[in-house]
């Protein structure tokens, strides 16, 4: 079974306490893909000007993703910068370009309409709403967000988590979407809203898993050469997505799973600065990992 990414394609200019990489390959649906392609095919759309290296997406190509659904406009691509304190976990927006995103509208393919697993990555969240209304029935439905948008859109935001089955969100933007500093009730305002279940990541300190009465947490998995940790939720979706789509299971003990994937995708994305460590990852490493980590998180 495949998946459907919407998201970014993007510039990336990021400065943490191990050094500062300009104008390097990221955007949400970049990481996502990624990291996804580990487990299914992935189908991706998302906007570039045409100022972007189109070679830099090689990678992705050779694990079989299709870009096609990649619109190339006049102009300059989405240009994102951060920078993270000396904790890696916060993080300080420093500069949103949106470029040819804003006005972007996509148009889904007959083939976009045939995957059964959708992903919204961090995007316009009137975007994230028009492809669900141009997509099938998709069996399960993931989106993302960040403080921008919420900012920005809160109201187009929360409609649209009425028609998404599972939000993956940090725990800061948790609070910030709900209003509520406590982020168990957060949690439970924002299941208010609709998703089935909420992944509420906690960089270092692991994600939990949050569905009505039932909560599932795990750790990080412990990396000592944390590098750059811009992308590690989208590389977290990835592997979530990625093993519900292998899996053909959407239900809760199969969502456990998926979290212990996610948290190991994002583990190797932050060994590095963009998307290097994905792009030189195997299935080996990435099994190897996996086992370790269940062997750590089991009684
Ligand atoms: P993450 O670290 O997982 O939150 O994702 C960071 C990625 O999101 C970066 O590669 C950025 O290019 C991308 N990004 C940053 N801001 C936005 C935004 N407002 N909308 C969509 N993507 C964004």
């Amino acid at each position: 079974m495949g998946i459907l990414v919407v998201g970014t394609v993007a510039f990336d200019s990021v400065k943490t306490p191990e050094g500062e990489a300009s104008d390097a390959i990221g955007g949400s649906a970049t990481y996502f893909s990624a990291a996804a392609s580990f487990y299914a095919p992935v189908d991706v759309i998302a906007v570039v000007g045409n100022d972007f290296p189109l070679d830099a997406l090689d990678f992705l190509r050779e694990r079989q993703v299709d870009i096609s659904g990649l619109e190339i406009r006049e102009g300059k691509t989405f240009r994102w910068a951060g920078e993270y304190a000396a904790n890696m976990n916060d993080r300080r927006t420093t500069d949103t370009q949106l470029n040819v995103l804003s006005g972007f509208r996509p148009v889904l393919a007959d083939r976009h309409r045939e995957h059964d697993h959708v992903f919204l990555a961090n995007l316009d969240p009137d975007v994230q709403h028009e492809v669900l209304s141009q997509s099938g029935r998709p069996g399960i439905v993931a989106c993302d967000t960040m403080d921008f948008w919420i900012d920005g859109k809160r109201e187009a935001l929360q409609s649209m988590l009425n028609r998404v089955d599972v939000l993956i969100i940090n725990d800061g933007e948790a609070r910030q979407l709900v209003d509520d500093h406590n982020l168990v009730r957060a949690a439970g305002r924002i299941l208010d809203l609709g998703p089935r279940a909420v992944v509420v990541k906690r960089g270092e300190h692991g994600a939990t898993l949050c569905t009505e009465g039932r909560w599932f947490a795990l750790p990080a998995y412990p990396v000592s050469n944390v590098i750059d940790p811009t992308g590690a939720g989208d590389a977290f979706a990835g592997g979530f997505m990625g093993y519900l789509a292998r899996s053909g299971d959407t239900g809760v003990d199969a969502l456990k799973r998926a979290m212990v994937h996610g948290s190991v995708m994002a583990s190797f994305n932050v060994e590095d600065f963009s998307v290097r460590r994905l792009a030189s990852l195997t299935a080996d490493e990435i099994s190897d990992r996996h086992d370790r980590f269940l062997e750590m998180i089991t009684p």
